[in-house]
């Protein structure tokens, strides 16, 4: 018989977990159940690429809550189960091995599998993902044989896996194929800073560089060939090339989508009773002109997962949060809040050289985002310019000697005047 509970979560990761402590925190009585393919108990994503894998925490310390909570607020965990077809109709969703479960509500929240390269030598031993706990296990594993690491992707998770390592003590080459790191996310000072920093280090980055394939021997990876020709040797590949988004059962019945499925401000997708939220979820989004993007971070996913929440019981509350992120390497603590797509301007407060300041990103006079490196009180203070969209001048924000509170203040007074 097929089992049937009144809200059913796919993917057990940050947003799925969240959108049922949300339920039961709103006094939502009914059965929920929380389905995911992964064996593991709702964990912590982001330490996969720093503590977890710089073996500084271990498994239990980053679970988001103990086995205990989640029998205490009886959601029904049903582990290691690949949800492969949804059936509106019906109100059902299929796993991998021809299991049905009935749903009142899904919530899918089943993130991205990371995206593995398309040369050949793709699938080699030694070449790893970083996107659950098995992957980064698999990756431990081999370290101790390891004698150097090729990362094939300058961003965010390749850098922090770089980083990791390095202090680990592997010789580590970074490959990114556009001219700079973090092209897709920061801007161009902040790229040249943590280039600066990976190679004080002795990280090596090295930009404009192509993989054209992997090379191996006996099924495991030996190293990186580039366009180029060059070969650079290496018996650990990790692949930080984005995700691919987990949305393919909810294309297939219907929803609205593509890269990721489309939500309205309540999480709801095209389909009925079916909500869509975090890493997967294609959305307008007010802190990019509404623009419809999918933001990968966990502010994202659980912001998403109380909206998700709050409509099921009856109580709207739209999706509007400003975006934040943050990002760990060696000693350096990245915080950012709004998003710098499209930025047209740059102002960098302080002096990289001291490893604590802030970049201030503009566009069309606007602030839209800020990346604060060891800079919590700018982070802080400077979230009120990002809501607001300041138009404060250029010379006030870069002035590291004056408050970015004070900026806001005063510029409040000024439109209250
Ligand atoms: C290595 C790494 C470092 C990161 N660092 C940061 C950071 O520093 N700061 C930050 O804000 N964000 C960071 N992120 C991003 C953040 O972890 C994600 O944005 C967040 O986990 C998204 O939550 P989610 O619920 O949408 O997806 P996930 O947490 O990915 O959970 C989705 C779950 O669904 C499962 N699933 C997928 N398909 C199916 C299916 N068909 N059936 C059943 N289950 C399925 C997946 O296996 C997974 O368990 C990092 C991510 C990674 C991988």
């Amino acid at each position: 018989m097929t089992q049937t509970y009144d809200v059913v979560i796919v993917g057990s990761g940050h947003g799925g977990a969240q959108t049922a402590i949300a339920l039961r925190q709103r006094g939502f009585a009914g059965s929920i159940a929380l389905v995911g393919e992964e064996p593991d108990l709702p964990y912590e994503r982001p330490p996969l690429s720093k503590e977890y894998l710089a073996g500084d925490k271990p498994f239990e310390r980053i679970m988001i809550r103990p086995a205990q909570f989640w029998a205490d607020r009886a959601v029904t965990m049903l582990p290691e189960r690949r949800i492969i077809a949804v059936d509106v109709a019906a109100h059902t969703i299929v796993d991998a091995d021809g299991r049905a479960i009935g749903y009142g509500a899904l919530v899918w929240a089943a993130g991205g599998h990371a995206r593995r390269l398309s040369c050949t030598g793709f699938d080699l031993r030694g070449v790893h993902g970083i996107r659950t706990r098995a992957d980064v296990d698999r990756l431990v594993a081999e370290i101790p044989a390891a004698r150097s690491v090729a990362v094939v992707g300058g961003g965010y998770i390749g850098l922090e896996a770089a980083a990791a390592l390095a202090k680990r003590g592997l010789p580590v080459v970074v490959f990114e194929a556009q001219s700079r790191l973090l092209a897709r996310v920061a801007g161009v000072a902040l790229s040249a800073f943590y280039a600066a920093e990976h190679r004080a280090h002795g990280v090596e980055i090295r930009t404009d560089a192509v993989v054209d394939c992997l090379e191996g021997a006996n099924g495991t990876v030996t190293g990186v060939r580039l366009g180029s020709g060059e070969i650079v040797p290496a018996d650990i590949v990790i692949v930080g090339i984005g995700i691919v988004p987990s949305v393919a059962p909810l294309l297939a019945a219907g929803a609205d989508g593509s890269n990721g499925v489309l939500v309205d401000p309540n999480c709801r997708t095209t389909l009925p009773d079916i909500y869509a939220i975090g890493d997967c979820a294609l959305h307008a989004n007010g802190f990019a002109d509404d623009a419809v993007i999918r933001l990968e971070s966990v502010q994202n996913a659980v912001d998403m997962a109380n909206s998700a929440a709050a409509a099921i019981v009856g109580t709207p509350q739209p999706y509007a949060a400003v975006p934040w992120f943050w990002s760990n390497q060696y000693d350096l603590k990245l915080q950012t809040v709004g998003l710098s797509i499209g930025h047209d301007e740059e102002i960098v407060r302080g002096d990289p050289a001291s490893r604590s300041f802030s970049i201030l990103y503009r566009r069309d006079g606007r602030v839209v985002a800020l990346d604060c490196v060891n800079a919590t009180r700018d982070y802080v203070q400077g979230r009120a310019l990002v809501v607001a969209g300041s138009t404060a001048a250029a010379a006030m924000l870069a002035d590291s000697s004056r408050p970015l509170k004070s900026v806001a203040t005063e510029e409040s007074a000024m439109v209250g005047e």
